[in-house]
């Protein structure tokens, strides 16, 4: 395999530094060229002393001069801001860019590494959330890949492979529950964020985590999931399977399903995606059927986790719904985060934006721009005032 040059947005997060585990055991096959964070200066230089990338971004600008210091005598270039992350992005040695910023601030990066031509290796799924009809048309122009990192798409895509030619009759997204499954609305009422932080299988940033607790995160894969492979709502499900074993299912036309399965340890799906089409080997522990005799499935409760409802609810509104949603949402996972909402009145913020935001058919990018701009004053507004 040609050694292939990556570029890591958001290294310094959960997904940027099991990718950084993965790149360090294959240095044959990767070499990374770029990496980017927001604000953790000091995982970033401490990452690039040992990567030797030809560029770090650091999205701080306040933090520029104390990285620009630490590398100056290496030949890494440091860039600040947004508009210099775009601009990289560009650069003509890259192979792959695996997204693994969070939020709306994958959009921008990502749009001007598919104008280059770049594979996208996709961990941000806020990204085909906001503008997922946009992002994959864009791909199909530029002939570019976008290989999901997310556990149950990657598991759709590989159950996928030589089936090219054999159309979905449906998906099924499999749903730990998170650590609040099975719970009513009156114990979700006062639960806290130390408790919502804690998920039972996965160990990821923040953001994501208070989303797997209140099945935003799934709502969120099922608007990924009819981007990425094209289907209508009918045709996907969601299911919950509280061991995690089972990342995902494909049910064929003739009923057959395949299904994929694996611990879940994310490095798997980002190895597989940096590395498709190979799949390599690796020491990683294996699974052991004796340790769990039990892999259950059950229905999701979307009266309870309304988040999901509401994601469903949003893909069938299309337009700009899906970009209200998710910026409704940032708000009110950060304010739970900050203590100042409680767990349930989330799902009523996002709702109210729903039904507040002007809605807008045939979205351009600026009207993106400018609803998740509208839609998170006015949750903020909504959270302030209540
Ligand atoms: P994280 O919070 O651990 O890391 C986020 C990274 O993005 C950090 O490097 C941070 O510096 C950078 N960042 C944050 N805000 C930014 C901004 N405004 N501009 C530029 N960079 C910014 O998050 P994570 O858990 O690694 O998740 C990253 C993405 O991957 C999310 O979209 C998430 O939904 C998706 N994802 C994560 C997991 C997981 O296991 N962690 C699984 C599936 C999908
Ligand atoms: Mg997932």
């Amino acid at each position: 395999m040609k050694q292939k040059v990556i570029a890591i947005l958001g290294s310094t997060g959960s997904i940027g530094t099991q990718a950084l585990e993965v790149i360090r055991q294959n240095a044959e096959q990767f070499r990374v060229c770029i990496l980017t964070a927001q604000s953790n200066s000091k995982l970033l230089i401490q990452q690039a002393l040992e990567f030797k990338p030809a560029y770090v971004v650091i999205g701080d600008e306040t933090k520029c001069s104390e990285v620009e210091n630490a590398l100056k005598s290496f030949n890494i270039k440091v860039l600040c801001g947004m508009d210099e992350l775009c601009d990289v992005v560009t650069d003509p040695n890259i192979d792959i860019v695996l997204t693994a910023l969070v939020g709306f601030a994958g959009l921008k990066p990502t749009i001007a590494a598919i104008k280059a031509g770049k594979d996208i290796a996709l961990a941000n799924k806020e990204t085909l959330v906001v503008a997922g009809e946009m992002i994959t048309q864009l791909a199909e122009n530029h002939k570019v890949k976008i290989l999901p990192v997310d556990s149950e798409h990657s598991a759709i895509f590989q159950c996928l492979v030589g089936e090219e030619n054999n159309p979905i009759e449906k998906i099924y997204l499999t749903a730990s529950g998170g650590p609040f499954l099975g719970k009513g609305g009156d114990f979700l009422a006062s639960v806290t964020k130390t408790e919502a932080l804690k998920h039972p299988n996965w160990i990821m940033g923040a953001k994501i985590t208070i989303d797997s607790a209140s099945l935003m995160n799934k709502g969120l894969e099922v608007i990924e999931a009819k981007w990425l492979f094209n289907l209508e709502i009918s045709q996907i499900d969601v299911i919950v399977h509280p061991q995690s074993i089972v990342h995902s299912i494909v049910q064929f036309q003739d009923g057959s399903m395949k299904a994929q399965l694996g611990l879940p340890d994310m490095k798997l799906p980002i190895q597989y995606a940096l590395g498709y089409p190979n799949r390599i080997k690796n020491e990683y522990p294996r699974f052991n059927f004796l340790n769990y005799p039990n892999l259950t499935f059950e229905q999701a409760d979307k009266k309870t986790f309304r988040n999901l409802a509401l994601a469903f609810e949003a893909l069938e509104s299309g337009g700009n719904t899906p970009c209200v949603i998710n910026a409704a949402n940032e708000v009110v996972v950060a304010e739970f985060l900050n203590n100042r909402i409680g767990f349930l009145q989330m799902s009523d913020v996002i709702e109210d934006c729903m039904n507040k935001i002007t809605f807008l058919q045939n979205p351009s990018l600026e009207d993106y721009l400018e609803t998740d701009r509208e839609t998170r004053i006015y949750a903020q507004e909504l959270v302030t005032n209540r």
